[in-house]
């Protein structure tokens, strides 16, 4: 597991540490995307400016990326390997409005976006709600 997941960070050149592994540890648990609180709230005594600069050196790194569902709370996902962070490798996300989990659909793409003439993409953000299948 260990191996896996250095793996995975030198995949995005960044260096492993303890505290980065447990971070990454705890997104590839889950499906979801979290906020810095709830993977805050993952360790005991850990320094919530020292999670947040891992998220940070993640995102600039583009081993995560953030999603904003409306909830007010930035939230946070891995993203696939190859993934680039650009329109086109962005997906649907999915808020559930009972739990209020949000959910990466990373088999659900982006459609292309045919903006008029003038408007360059930057940053999608397509977030459906509803009721999630833990919720039903
Ligand atoms: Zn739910
Ligand atoms: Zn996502």
């Amino acid at each position: 597991m260990k191996d896996e997941i250095d793996k995975a960070l030198e995949n995005r050149d960044i260096r492993p540490t303890a505290m980065r592994r447990l971070v990454y540890q705890v997104l590839s648990r889950e499906r979801k995307a979290m906020s810095l609180v709830e993977i805050e709230q993952q360790f005991e005594n850990v320094d919530r400016s020292t999670v947040f600069r891992t998220l940070k050196t993640f995102q600039d790194h583009l081993l995560i990326h953030s999603v904003d569902d409306g909830s007010g709370a930035v939230k946070y996902a891995l993203c696939d390997e190859d993934c680039t962070c650009t329109v086109e490798d962005q997906h649907y996300h999915f808020y559930c409005v009972k739990c209020g989990q949000t959910y990466c659909l990373k088999d659900m793409p982006i459609p292309p976006l045919r903006l008029p003439e003038g408007f360059q993409p930057e940053n999608v953000n397509f977030v459906i709600k509803g009721i999630c299948p833990n919720c039903q």
